[in-house]
């Protein structure tokens, strides 16, 4: 009896499900994937992969930054502070901020706790620099408040 090309595709699909089952192939497959050489190749096709699938590659950003939030926190600062430009972007060590302020907030002094922002003291248009020396933590919304209040300095001008 001959067999179609699809039947034996079937029979080969088959036979590898089993066989990917047995601990013997499990062992080898994780040997195989921690080869440098397969690591390597495996980076490749997926940045080639991610070209083709933009789209994809959106969900998976995504699902990245939820699981970075420090990383993806410093990103975001970086690229506003790149957005408005007329200062220094520096580097920011938020683990070592957190331990500065010692996880309280810059603006209201109690513990921060869950969500928190990071807020330059001199604020970027008044010619604060984006740089570690400037930070502070704070609650999001003591954050906000500062951010839509007139500054008394700000009144004395007016006035
Ligand atoms: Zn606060």
């Amino acid at each position: 009896m001959t067999w179609t090309l699809e039947e034996k595709r079937k029979y080969h699909r088959e036979w590898m499900r089993r066989k990917r089952q047995t601990p013997e192939y499990k062992e080898w497959s994780k040997e195989y994937h921690n080869r440098p050489e397969v690591k390597a190749r495996k980076l490749a096709q997926g940045s080639e992969w991610v070209k083709n699938h933009p789209e994809k590659k959106k969900i998976w950003r995504k699902k990245w930054w939820s699981n970075n939030p420090q990383k993806t926190k410093l990103m975001t600062y970086k690229q506003n502070a790149r957005r408005r430009a007329q200062y220094i972007v520096g580097n920011v060590d938020i683990p070592e901020l957190l331990d500065r302020w010692d996880g309280l907030c810059g603006i209201c002094h109690k513990k921060v706790e869950g969500k928190y922002h990071i807020d330059h003291i001199i604020p970027l248009s008044r010619g604060g620099l984006h740089e570690q020396d400037n930070l502070q933590v704070t609650h999001p919304l003591c954050n906000w408040r500062k951010n839509n209040r007139i500054l008394p300095n700000t009144k004395e001008v007016v006035a």
